[in-house]
């Protein structure tokens, strides 16, 4: 029934698309005001319809404008030819997978925020994919709602780690060296004045553990930091950024461990 109802209600959606589209073309001119570029765009690549559709349904109702596409190749066209805000890629399509969708997509410059939607159990997928850059995923099946507010609370952490997060390193003189130096307005954290390739998460991490230098933060403070406070306790994905973040600072400096593990605490920044 409900699906029935979502079906109905898209092809309503679509038809009203259709003669919007319709209607524009038609009066080219007129620039009509910027209502539908303040919705967030989304595009969903998934291939299994009552998925993308419940996701669709579930955006659309929060504010987002969601865009569905079933194969990676026509998505990575999409993401080429229009601007979006998000990414909710599934992993397992016809034509490839979101691992490769993402990789490409990383590869073009495009730094949109991207979850992935993985298989119950892979585990593997999950870190897989905080590896090569994406920012979150979820284990299906999933609620749709609960896939609303992480996509909420990342589009959120993304617009305030550019603005907020303070330099804690470009005039501290309490002793700590300016080997690492963050630039929240480039998003970019250098070490010795080389910008750091970082993903998002990894660079949210590090810069967290900048803030205080010695600190030990704890597993769940990082998550919390990284994602949200009612993110699923998952310290293997702390433990999957720390292990990349320690491999790039160790292409930069191979003689010293910045990052120093406290068994059963958690990790902390040394400097
Ligand atoms: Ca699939």
């Amino acid at each position: 029934m409900f699906i029935a109802l979502s079906i109905l209600f898209f092809e309503n959606l679509a038809k009203q698309r259709e003669n919007a589209s319709y209607l524009c073309r038609s009066i080219t001119v007129i620039t009509l005001p910027e209502a539908k570029t303040q919705k967030p765009r989304i595009l969903i690549v998934e291939d299994e319809k009552e998925i993308a559709d419940t996701l669709i349904y579930a955006l659309s109702s929060e504010g987002f404008e969601p865009t569905w596409l079933s194969r990676s190749q026509p998505a990575l066209k999409e993401l080429a030819e229009k601007s979006y805000d998000f990414g909710i890629f599934d992993i397992g399509l016809p034509d490839g997978n979101g691992f490769e969708l993402l990789k490409k997509l990383r590869a073009s410059g495009s730094d949109i925020p991207v979850l992935f939607l993985t298989a119950r159990n892979e585990e593997i997928d999950r870190i897989v994919g905080l590896e090569i850059g994406a920012d979150d995923y979820v284990v299906k099946p999933f609620s749709p709602r609960e896939v609303v507010a992480r996509v909420k609370v990342i589009l959120k952490r993304v617009a305030t780690t550019s603005a907020s997060i303070s330099a804690p390193t470009e005039q501290t003189s309490e002793g700590i060296k300016p080997i690492f130096e963050h630039r929240p307005e480039q998003r970019t954290i250098f070490y010795q004045h080389i910008a750091l390739d970082l993903t998002r998460a990894e660079y949210a991490l590090l810069a967290y553990l900048m803030e205080q230098p010695g600190r030990v933060f704890s597993r769940r403070q990082l998550i919390e930091a990284i994602w949200s406070n009612n993110h699923p306790s998952d310290d293997r994905a702390i433990d999957t950024h720390i292990k990349t973040l320690r491999s790039k600072l160790k292409t930069q400096n191979p003689h010293q461990e910045f990052i120093t593990t406290h068994r059963g605490f958690g990790y902390s920044l040394t400097v």
